[in-house]
């Protein structure tokens, strides 16, 4: 359950930049890759690797796992980390191994399925549901694999005339130096290399069918407006057999009526009166985890803070815990009784002036 963290397995700092990761990428590659390694493990070592520069390659991957880490890409709950199945390595593989290495793992560029469509979905939570984490139900329209024929969008398959079976087909290629031959995938077959004379009713040869779904997310405590989780496969199916396509949800969290959140820090403005301020008191303060008491020492002025430390948000990732700063607001009252106002006056008799204004003092003609 304890997954190695991605830029401890690379063996490079947070602010890696993308040529680092790929460098130490490629020694690992090169030290593990179980065709060539020898070493203990090699075959884990690698996928590990492999995994980590899945993520930490892409801008937008590692923006989200530098967010939630392995929560990033849960799936429905599990937490088996990152699918890489769809990554194509073929190109730092030829890069690392030479041209026509590869070949045993992944599939070339030319045949590869294609994924299904993404999807970006804005969820509203509220403060607690942000701060707490809750179970939403997403209903959603997706398209899936039709379930009369499989995905293939019609019956007795026969081989592909356009391309014999092969999936893709050679173009000729005209250019300035000559004309090259060139593949790309069959256009009648979608590069499966199968045709159909009967074609599936229930999704009309298209192999995918619209339906009505209700998905349960566990929406994981300390996520923050603009944050994102990523629900594997929930997306539309693929065209050609691929895999599902990714939700991705995207949070807007409601303002607090009384707290202020800052990253994991949580702000609150308390206020107190002037005797308060100048005595000293203890005040009640709710936490986001229950009442406190908080001493708030003689002679305390508006905008003095106070340290709470652990009663901020849970971090998304890290688990550990922000803090709370209360920031005081010395009330000055709009409305005195007639006693209150003799009090003000004998007070105001007495020399309370502070030795700060002796500064002022001097320009005072
Ligand atoms: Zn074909
Ligand atoms: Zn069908």
């Amino acid at each position: 359950m304890n997954k190695k963290d991605y830029y401890e397995v690379l063996g490079v700092s947070k602010d890696a930049s993308s040529d680092e990761i790929k460098s130490a990428f490629r020694k690992l590659a090169k030290k593990y890759h179980p065709d060539v390694s020898k070493e203990e493990n090699a075959a884990e070592k690698f996928k590990e690797a492999q995994e980590a520069y899945a993520v930490l390659s892409d801008e937008e991957k590692r923006k989200q796992y530098d967010q939630f880490g392995h929560a990033a890409f849960q799936g429905n709950g599990g937490m088996g980390g990152f699918d890489f199945s769809d990554f194509d390595f073929s190109d730092i593989f030829s890069e690392i191994f030479g041209n026509g290495f590869g070949f045993g793992f992944g599939s070339s560029k030319q045949n590869r399925k294609t994924k299904g469509r993404d999807r970006l979905i804005k969820m509203n939570l509220t403060f607690e549901e942000a701060v707490f984490g809750t179970k939403k139900n997403l209903n959603l329209d997706v398209m899936e694999e039709c379930d009369e024929c499989h995905g293939l969008g019609g019956f007795d398959p026969k081989t592909c005339p356009n391309c014999h079976g092969s999936g893709y087909v050679s173009v000729e290629q005209r250019t300035l130096f000559g004309s090259f031959m060139s593949r790309s995938v069959c256009p009648t077959c979608n590069g499966n290399g199968k045709s159909y004379d009967k074609t599936c009713k229930k999704c009309r040869g298209t192999g995918r069918i619209k339906r009505n779904k209700d998905i349960e997310v566990t929406i994981p405590a300390g996520v923050d407006t603009g944050n994102q989780l990523r629900l594997a496969g929930k997306g539309e199916a693929s065209v050609n057999g691929g895999s599902n396509g990714d939700i991705y949800l995207e949070f807007v969290v409601d303002k607090h009526p009384i707290y202020v959140r800052d990253g994991n820090d949580i702000y609150l403005e308390l206020p107190i009166t002037i005797p308060e301020a100048v005595l000293g008191c203890k005040k009640d303060v709710p936490t986001l985890y229950g009442t406190i008491k908080l001493t708030i020492p003689a002679g305390s002025e508006s905008a003095d803070r106070h340290r709470i430390k652990g009663k901020g948000v849970e971090d998304v990732s890290y688990k550990r815990k922000g803090d709370m700063y209360v920031i005081l607001k010395v009330v000055v009252p709009k409305k005195i009784s007639k006693e209150q106002k003799k009090l003000f006056e004998s007070l105001s008799k007495t020399n309370l002036e502070d030795s700060s204004f002796d500064k002022i003092k001097k320009y005072i003609k």
